[in-house]
């Protein structure tokens, strides 16, 4: 008897995991489709000096809109993207777009700024992403002056080795990094001091804990660390004015979140630039 409960306890899980699966190749095609289709779009999140309140930087964030005008977050279908290579397609794709989009949007407005493109690490991987970049360098796309890459740390951790080749090979076209989601993948401190980043985005993790004891320490020290190892710092996900502010105190420069904008089409964000009201 308990040999067949075990058969059939087995026979739930596989039938179990089947279901995964196939929900995961179903999102996977679908997701394959929207990206031919063209379904797919680039949104545009403003990074703000907390000091002046001006726009200084612009982060691109994919999104998918589906047959039924629903939105899929990017935590859904990027590791399923990831799992299948699609993310190699899909990253060229947004990589190209926000680049075409920054030069509209630096066109149209008096302030230059960069795109801040989020780079996965199949995508980072692949021999692909490479020479793509050098391509875009070979046709004379300013690179140095529009693009920053978005590369989390846990990516880093990952892959040590591997990944800091790519990084200064990147660094050599001039191209500015930021190591994303910072604080959330227990990189080792020596990484830190090594690794070429210009840029330490601080998790939103750490903004929302930051009126508890322990919160605040670890935010304090984290900003501080970033500060003294000379990074320029982001901190994303400010929600609050309080948030803001104490970011202000320990003179964190730059901001994301909701408090001043959430991402938007490239029409809208084109609109609040012309908007003079905006800093
Ligand atoms: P991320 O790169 O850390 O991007 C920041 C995320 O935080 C975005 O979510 C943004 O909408 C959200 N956010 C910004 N401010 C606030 C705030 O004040 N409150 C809250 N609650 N959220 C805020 P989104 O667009 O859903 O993207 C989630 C993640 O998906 C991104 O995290 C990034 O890791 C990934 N992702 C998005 N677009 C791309 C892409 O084009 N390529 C790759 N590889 N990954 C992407
Ligand atoms: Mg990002
Ligand atoms: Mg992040
Ligand atoms: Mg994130």
């Amino acid at each position: 008897y308990a040999k067949r409960q075990s058969e059939n306890n087995h026979c739930y899980y596989q039938s179990k995991l089947t279901k995964t699966t196939q929900n995961r190749l179903q999102l996977m095609h679908r997701l394959k489709q929207a990206l031919t289709d063209e379904k797919l779009q680039v949104w545009y999140q403003p990074q703000i000096d907390l000091n002046t309140k001006a726009i200084v930087g612009v982060e691109a964030l994919i999104r998918w809109q589906d047959e039924d005008n629903n939105f899929i977050p990017p935590n859904e279908f990027i590791p399923v993207a990831e799992n299948s290579g699609l993310i190699v397609d899909i990253g060229a794709w947004v990589l190209k777009q926000a680049l075409e989009d920054i030069q509209e949007i630096n066109q149209s407005s008096a302030q230059k700024m960069k795109v801040s493109v989020n780079v996965s690490v199949t995508q980072f991987k692949s021999s692909s992403f490479i020479s793509q970049i050098k391509r875009l360098e070979s046709e004379n796309v300013d690179l140095k002056n529009l693009l920053e890459l978005e590369i989390t740390e846990n990516v880093v951790m990952d892959n040590h080795n591997e990944i800091i080749l790519v990084l200064n090979q990147l660094k050599e076209l001039g191209i500015e990094l930021a190591l994303d989601d910072f604080g959330t993948g227990f990189s080792s401190l020596s990484y830190l001091a090594n690794i070429p980043f210009d840029t330490l985005k601080i998790d939103r993790a750490f903004v929302i804990n930051y009126q508890e004891e322990i919160g605040k320490t670890i935010l304090d020290s984290i900003v501080l660390l970033g500060k003294q190892l000379k990074k320029r710092i982001i901190c994303e996900g400010i929600e609050t004015i309080d948030q803001a502010e104490y970011l202000r105190s320990l003179q964190c420069e730059i901001g994301q979140g909701f408090l001043y904008y959430k991402p938007m089409p490239l029409q809208a964000f084109k609109e609040i630039l012309l908007t003079p009201t905006h800093q």
